[in-house]
């Protein structure tokens, strides 16, 4: 069984979802043998050098989640780009480059972030650009932390984000974006979070079936993909059970 989670947007003042995460370890993802966080596993990520309590114990729980046989996979989101190899060295997963094909009860499966898919915010795709190339990560990563914490708390200002995101605060995906990158990748299922807007979408890629599938993100509720011999089975669950 595999299970693909995005968007938990984890933080201190969430108390309620890391719970939901600790017993989604414990109750689901220790069944697993694949558990892939595909970005904005975080809310906010100044550097693997600045780990704070709280995520220092988020990192051990997905130690103990590896080190009881399941293999972690985690994509970096818009949140939390800035996640590095130290991270991923005390929690025990390995970093999935975005995009990448995997294969998924034999099928290759494109997976995403999706930011790189919302085209149509010209200004975000800028700085998208600019803040994964590795020469201003190298920069970002060697400022003072408390230059990165305002640098951090700007970016999240301009993205109209204070409080949780609606769906309606973030930008969809270019619907023409979807055919063409999966063509490129050529596979016919796509997997993303980000949006907020979790879904199964049918269409056609090279006049062929294709699916799009879209992760929710964990606010109200919780939301994971779960595949299995019963197929795909996206499912909203509550965060206080
Ligand atoms: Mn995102």
């Amino acid at each position: 069984m595999i299970l693909l989670i995005s968007d938990l947007h984890l933080e201190e003042e969430r108390p309620d979802i890391s719970r939901a995460f600790l017993h989604f370890l414990q109750t689901r993802a220790i069944h697993a043998e694949t558990l892939y966080i595909l970005g904005d596993f975080f809310e906010v990520w100044v550097g693997d050098d600045a780990i704070s309590p709280f995520q220092r114990s988020i990192a051990q729980s997905l130690r103990q989640l590896s080190d009881s046989g399941t293999r972690i996979y985690l994509m970096h989101g818009n949140r939390d780009f800035m996640i590095g190899r130290e991270f991923c060295r005390e929690a025990g997963c390995t970093l999935l480059r975005d995009p990448s094909v995997i294969e998924l009860a034999g099928e290759p499966v494109l997976l995403m972030h999706g930011d790189s898919l919302c085209t149509q915010d010209p200004a975000y795709m800028r700085l998208r650009r600019w803040l994964r190339n590795p020469l201003s990560l190298f920069i970002l990563r060697h400022l003072p932390l408390a230059t990165r914490h305002k640098l951090a708390r700007k970016l999240r200002k301009e993205s109209r984000v204070q409080t949780r995101l609606k769906a309606g605060d973030i930008v969809d995906v270019t619907p023409a974006e979807i055919p063409r990158v999966m063509a490129d990748n050529a596979v016919r299922t796509l997997i993303h979070g980000h949006t907020h807007r979790p879904a199964l979408h049918k269409l056609e890629v090279d006049g062929q079936p294709a699916r799009r599938i879209v992760l929710g993100d964990w606010d109200k509720q919780g939301w994971a993909l779960q595949i299995d011999e019963q197929g795909y089975q996206l499912a909203p669950f509550a965060l206080d059970a």
